[in-house]
């Protein structure tokens, strides 16, 4: 039986009383090992919803699951250790002096064995593929480097699941590219259930399902290539498909053209 480790049933949330919905009836599921992309507009409520799976904000309306617990400001703590996230901005999210220190400083606060710590540490950075910066300055590497130990922070942990909140927003180019081969490498090595977050159809690729919000609503849930058939569609929603998938869609167009008789 496949288990699912996060459920968004029918959730509602506003941010006062006197404020409108940002989200509406919201149901989702992600299964184990799934990788699930949630894409939108700017203000379409992502945020929201990745605040919500971690317990930073509780449904008005409904009910979230996490890994089988209800997310209630009961069992939020233990809801935090089952589910790590990295932010947009890479620099606010350091607190080591060393990389080491800095994956080092959430199993710190858990009390975690040091010999255990190390080697978590190490295997993190491996994954991630920055065991070789154990004694580096964080403030000192490329945008794309310092997220990528942002996500060995939050691995060593060993969380059910990993939210990628815009994580490569502020990176260049070759930043986000960096960022996406590790996520899909982490996606083939560990069993880390990941859900990224992303106004950029760029960053969808190589997820197992996308989940487009628009207007605190989901819009659709389909997977990737499916998605990027519907370029009027995504343009109306605000969200433009990649250059190469405009190519793909265009040459498929003119396929289907040649393959219609010229005579009735
Ligand atoms: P996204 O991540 O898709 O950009 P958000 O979840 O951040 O969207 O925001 C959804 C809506 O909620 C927006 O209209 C935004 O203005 C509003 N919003 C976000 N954070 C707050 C807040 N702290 N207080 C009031 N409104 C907020």
């Amino acid at each position: 039986m496949t288990l699912n480790q996060v459920i968004f049933d029918n959730v509602s949330f506003r941010y006062a009383e006197d404020q409108p919905w940002v989200l509406k009836n919201v149901s989702f599921s992600i299964k184990q090992d799934e990788w699930v992309a949630i894409l939108g507009h700017n203000g379409s409520g992502k945020s929201t919803i990745a605040k919500l799976m971690n317990g930073l904000l509780f449904p008005d309306e409904g009910a979230i699951y996490v890994h089988g617990m209800e997310v209630t400001p009961e069992t939020v703590w233990d809801v935090r250790e089952k589910v790590g996230m990295v932010f947009q901005n890479p620099d606010n999210q350091f607190v080591g002096t060393t990389v080491r220190d800095d994956v080092a400083f959430g199993l710190e606060n858990r009390g975690i064995d040091r010999r255990i710590m190390l080697n978590r540490i190490e295997d993190s950075l491996t994954s991630v593929r920055m065991s070789d910066y154990l004694f580096h300055e964080p403030h000192r590497l490329s945008g794309g480097q310092k997220q990528r130990v942002a996500i060995a922070g939050v691995l060593a942990i060993q969380p059910e699941l990993i939210i990628l909140d815009e994580a490569t927003a502020m990176l260049d180019p070759r930043g986000r590219k960096d960022i996406m081969m590790t996520v899909n490498d982490l996606r083939e090595e560990t069993k880390v259930n990941l859900v990224s977050i992303t106004h950029d159809l760029n960053e969808i690729v190589g997820a197992d399902r996308v989940i487009v919000m628009n207007e605190g609503e989901i819009w659709l849930e389909t997977v990737p290539r499916e998605l990027f058939k519907q370029e009027e569609a995504l343009r109306q929603i605000g969200l433009d498909v990649p250059f190469t998938a405009k190519v793909t869609n265009r040459l498929k167009d003119i396929m289907d053209f040649d393959q219609q008789p010229l005579t009735q």
